[in-house]
């Protein structure tokens, strides 16, 4: 299904027509058509923790009184029936890269010559300074850059229990470490620092990060980590355009960057399943068009 194009380092590029990012149910709908079409295409995506909440659903065509639980099951074992497999990884960046986009994960990275995001709402907002400072001393992804700050005075601000291993990395390369686990029943405490349980509220410096504000007191540091699974658009895209706290989308769901396409809650109200499955399909059609349209 698809071809390996080179090594960078350790990291094993490979090249697609269609990549789809996000783990619910608008990324499943897309990668369902592009199987169904055999097209050549990646999924990558963490699992949708939000699709599953539901405790009872009852606007989802054809299957009254479903529980989130057993459509996400629906949904996926349908994925599942179809051989398509969803590579479980966090996309960091998506950067257009000549006439197709680079996609970088912890671990592998990827090329397609079209992108669907599919990469629902976040409730964690970004604090101020974090995205303007993205890449100049804040980073989310301690594999990447960890080796960048060894024996540095960093900030880890880590959201869930799954980005423990990453913590704990981290822990082993800094020279001190503030560690604000922001989750219930952590155990992990960094040798060398403190643990520090409160939000940022900014990040802040003017070339570099300088120091991290968690309200109404501030560590002064090299650089800084958060660990979450979701990226606000404008961090995994650069000069995607948003509106409203949404990706900015047209009714073939087309960004203002050609060859990326957006469905489901990442474009907007309502949230709900039947809208990000619908979208999922429309943005798979509409990037098909432009895959074709392309290789003209
Ligand atoms: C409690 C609750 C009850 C609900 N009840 C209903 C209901 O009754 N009816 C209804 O229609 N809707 C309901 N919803 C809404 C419904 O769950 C959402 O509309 C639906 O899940 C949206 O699907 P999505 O694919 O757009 O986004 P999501 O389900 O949010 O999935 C987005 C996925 O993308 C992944 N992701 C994000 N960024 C990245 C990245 N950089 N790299 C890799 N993966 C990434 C996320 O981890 C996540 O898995 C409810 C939601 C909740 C929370």
């Amino acid at each position: 299904m698809y071809k390996r194009r080179q090594k960078r380092g350790k990291i094993s590029i490979y090249m697609y027509d269609l990549a789809i990012i996000g783990g619910g149910p608008a990324a499943i709908s897309a990668a369902i058509n592009a199987k169904i079409t055999d097209k050549n295409f990646i999924w990558l995506g963490q699992k949708s923790q939000k699709a599953a909440r539901a405790e009872l659903v009852k606007n989802y065509p054809g299957l009254p009184d479903i529980s989130g639980e057993q459509l996400v099951w629906a949904l996926e074992n349908h994925a599942a029936s179809l051989g398509i497999t969803q590579k479980d990884m966090r996309v960091l960046g998506v950067y257009k890269t000549g006439d197709y986009f680079s996609l970088l994960t912890e671990g592998e990275d990827f090329e397609a010559a079209a992108v669907i995001l599919c990469i629902g709402v976040s409730s964690i907002k970004c604090a101020e300074g974090e995205e303007r400072l993205l890449g100049r001393g804040v980073s989310y992804c301690a594999t990447c850059d960890g080796m960048l700050y060894r024996g540095k005075k960093i900030a880890i601000i880590c959201h869930d229990k799954k980005f423990e291993h990453e913590a704990e990395y981290l822990f082993s390369i800094a020279g001190e470490v503030v560690f604000s686990p922001l989750y219930k029943d952590c155990k992990l405490a960094p040798e060398r620092g403190e643990i520090l349980i409160k939000t940022p509220t900014a990040f802040v410096g003017d070339d570099r990060l300088e120091r991290v504000v968690y309200g109404d007191t501030e560590r002064a540091v090299d650089g800084a980590f958060i660990l979450k699974s979701s990226l606000s658009p404008s961090a995994l895209v650069h000069g995607i355009e948003i509106d409203g706290g949404h990706i900015a989308v047209d009714r073939a769901l087309r960004t203002n960057i050609a060859g990326i396409f957006a469905a489901g809650d990442c474009t907007g109200r309502p949230y709900q399943y039947a809208k990000a499955v619908g979208e999922g399909n429309v943005a798979f059609h509409s990037a098909i068009e432009y895959i074709a349209a392309i290789k003209k």
